[in-house]
């Protein structure tokens, strides 16, 4: 018999609304002493069943809901099934942007909570972020080789999140011959680099894709500076596109050697490249007091909130870069500017961007509005799902 967790009053509603997560203290008690990661039933006060899922006794984020399908057992089936509905909800966009390199699990906004997979080419690279996915691990890896048998599977679950599900970082093989890194896969033509071992999470931020194509509108015969450019998505986008000049800007040294390759690879004009090892915040304010200006200034940070504790500081470096870029951009230029964290919401963002302006003594138009892309879904239930907010700034 499965433990049992009871909700306490009216804490039944989200799930009731099929939001897939139960906060410790919206739980009254349990029945039973499950283990960690094990799957219990979940009831609410007045005994109605609500869903199984997984328990997490260490997480503020108690029990993450696997179904809400009283008749669904969680086994090999279940997590066939969830694969294979992944992939169809993907054919669309890989066929559209000519993907080899893609999302083909987004966690909870795909029914399967604490699992990402992005795939390269032939590699599913996967992160196991919660007690929960990790308790079903050898399920989760048994399905994803009877659904792509050929494919290697590979594991960068090294992440601090684990850390609050009490698991501890782990990286590595887990299936089949890891290919030479890096390696090349494709996106809307271009050859993108991605080192599934050394890189930033699964190695490249595929969120972005719709993004630099939208980007690459705004920069033909333009100065652009592409702010955390990591291995130079934006920038290779730009030069495509016939920008006269493209600047990467990165504190990782080994991801602005990729973003250099990325050019030779795609046989792009590197005469109009220029990779720059810096701390965006100091070299923006060198530009400024330099005067350099530019056309279009790309903002793409690393997320800079994981908590709300750290939420207003958060929005002072937002709000920093923000101003300091449109004081660098020339008048009718555009800023695109990016928020990958998910505490800040579009409002927020925009407010910030709206603050920043005011702050730059520049007026500015939001011309577009962006998001993640469409292997990013997000779950109408899940909100939390949409982490990726951008603005097209047309500054004055
Ligand atoms: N725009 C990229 C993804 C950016 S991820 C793309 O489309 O692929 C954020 C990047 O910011 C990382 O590459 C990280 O190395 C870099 N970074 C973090 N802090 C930085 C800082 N202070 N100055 C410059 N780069 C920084």
């Amino acid at each position: 018999m499965s433990a049992k967790v009871i909700l306490k009053k009216a804490r039944d509603k989200s799930l009731l609304r099929r939001h897939p997560w139960i906060f410790s203290n919206g739980v009254e008690r349990v029945e039973g002493n499950p283990e960690q990661g094990s799957t219990v039933e979940v009831y609410s006060k007045e005994g109605k069943w609500l869903g199984r899922g997984a328990y997490s006794p260490q997480s503020q984020i108690r029990v993450r809901i696997w179904t809400f399908d009283q008749q669904e057992t969680i086994d090999l089936a279940f997590f066939q099934r969830r694969l294979a509905r992944c992939q169809a909800g993907r054919e669309h966009v890989i066929e559209q942007c000519g993907l080899t390199g893609y999302r083909l699990v987004a966690g909870e906004s795909d029914g399967l909570p604490g699992i990402t997979i992005d795939r390269f080419n032939n590699v599913l690279v996967c992160q196991i972020l919660s007690a929960g996915a990790e308790a079903q691990r050898h399920l989760l890896i048994e399905a994803l080789q009877l659904q792509f048998p050929q494919l290697t599977i590979y594991e960068r679950s090294d992440v601090e999140v684990r850390k609050k599900e009490g698991l501890t970082p782990t990286a590595g093989l887990i299936h089949g011959e890891l290919p030479p890194q890096p390696m090349t896969f494709m996106e809307n033509g271009l050859k993108l680099l991605v080192d599934v071992e050394k890189g930033h999470k699964t190695g490249a931020y595929i969120d972005q894709r719709d993004n630099r194509a939208i980007a690459a509108k705004y920069v033909k015969d333009k100065r652009v500076l592409n702010c955390f450019s990591y291995t130079g998505g934006f920038g290779t986008y730009a030069l495509r596109a016939g920008a006269a000049e493209v600047i990467n800007a990165d504190v990782s040294a080994p991801a602005l050697a990729l973003a250099q390759k990325t050019a030779e690879l795609n046989q792009l004009d590197l005469s109009k490249l220029n990779n720059v090892e810096a701390d965006v915040f100091k070299l923006l304010r060198q530009y400024r007091d330099n005067k350099e200006q530019f056309d279009v200034i790309i903002l793409d940070p690393p997320k800079f909130a994981d908590n709300k504790a750290q939420l207003v500081g958060a929005c002072r470096g937002y709000k920093d870069i923000n101003m300091v870029a449109m004081q660098c951009i020339k008048p009718g230029g555009i800023l695109l500017t990016y928020s990958c964290s998910g505490l800040m919401d579009a409002p927020l963002f925009q407010k910030i961007v709206a603050d920043a302006a005011l702050d730059a003594g520049r007026d500015g138009q939001i011309v577009e509005k962006l998001t993640q892309a469409a292997d990013h879904p997000i779950g109408c239930a899940y909100p939390e799902g949409f982490y990726l907010k951008g603005l097209v700034v047309r500054v004055w």
